[in-house]
């Protein structure tokens, strides 16, 4: 079993999924793009890149890939969301305009986000961010960037920007505001790969529709 290769998804329906699909294979990693439910089968992790929460949210409704996502999750699978990513893991997002109306995500992890939340005077940046565990600043980019507002109990906040949280994790769940795979700096794909399960998760609901 351990030496089985590491099987990650991403997300790809939207946005910044081809720059994970490089980074993850730089790792050594098994990397499929996932647009339908039974992509999930035999994945021990999925990334859900950065893009436009929005249209990702809607796609993510249309394609039935909601439930599925839930499932993976429940069953074991490890998610690292970033940016736009990090907003569709979100249980709750903060300060949308009401005539949006409810934003269509995943609700998975104890976080709340606040989306485009470095205003847009300096909508994009880069920065040396001290993340918990690594020994030097990571190069992290931030883009039209969310923030976590508010975290659960069993949230383990990792980096910080400012006053907000940029990175933070829980259980399998990771969730960053910035963009680890743009600045050719593997740690943060290197600490997600170490919360992907020994072995692919059984998903019931996915073996069940084949
Ligand atoms: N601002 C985008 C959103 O709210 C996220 C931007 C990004 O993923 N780079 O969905």
């Amino acid at each position: 079993m351990a030496s089985e290769p590491l099987n990650v998804g991403v997300l790809a329906l939207q946005g910044a999924f081809r720059e994970h699909r490089r980074m993850l294979e730089g790792l050594g990693v098994q990397v499929r793009e996932v647009r339908l439910p039974a992509d999930l089968v035999g994945l021990s992790g999925l990334v859900i890149p950065g893009g436009e929460s929005t249209t990702m949210g809607k796609l993510m409704m249309d394609y039935d890939l909601r439930d599925p996502v839930r499932a993976f999750s429940a069953a074991g699978g490890a998610i690292f969301g970033t940016c736009a990513g990090a907003i569709l893991l979100s249980r709750t997002v903060l300060g949308a305009p009401p005539q949006f109306g409810h934003q269509p995500g995943l609700e998975l992890m104890d976080i709340a986000v606040q989306r485009n939340a470095f205003g847009r005077q300096v909508d994009s940046f880069q920065t040396g961010l001290e993340v918990s565990g690594l020994s030097s600043p990571f190069p992290a980019m931030f883009i039209r960037a969310p923030v976590i507002g508010a975290v659960g109990e069993g949230v383990e906040v990792l980096a910080h920007q400012g006053e907000g949280v940029v990175l933070a994790r829980q259980g399998r769940l990771l969730a960053s505001s910035f963009h680890p795979e743009l600045t050719g700096d593997p740690r943060i794909h290197e600490l997600f790969l170490t919360l992907l399960p020994q072995a692919a998760p059984e998903v019931p609901a996915l073996s069940a529709t084949g």
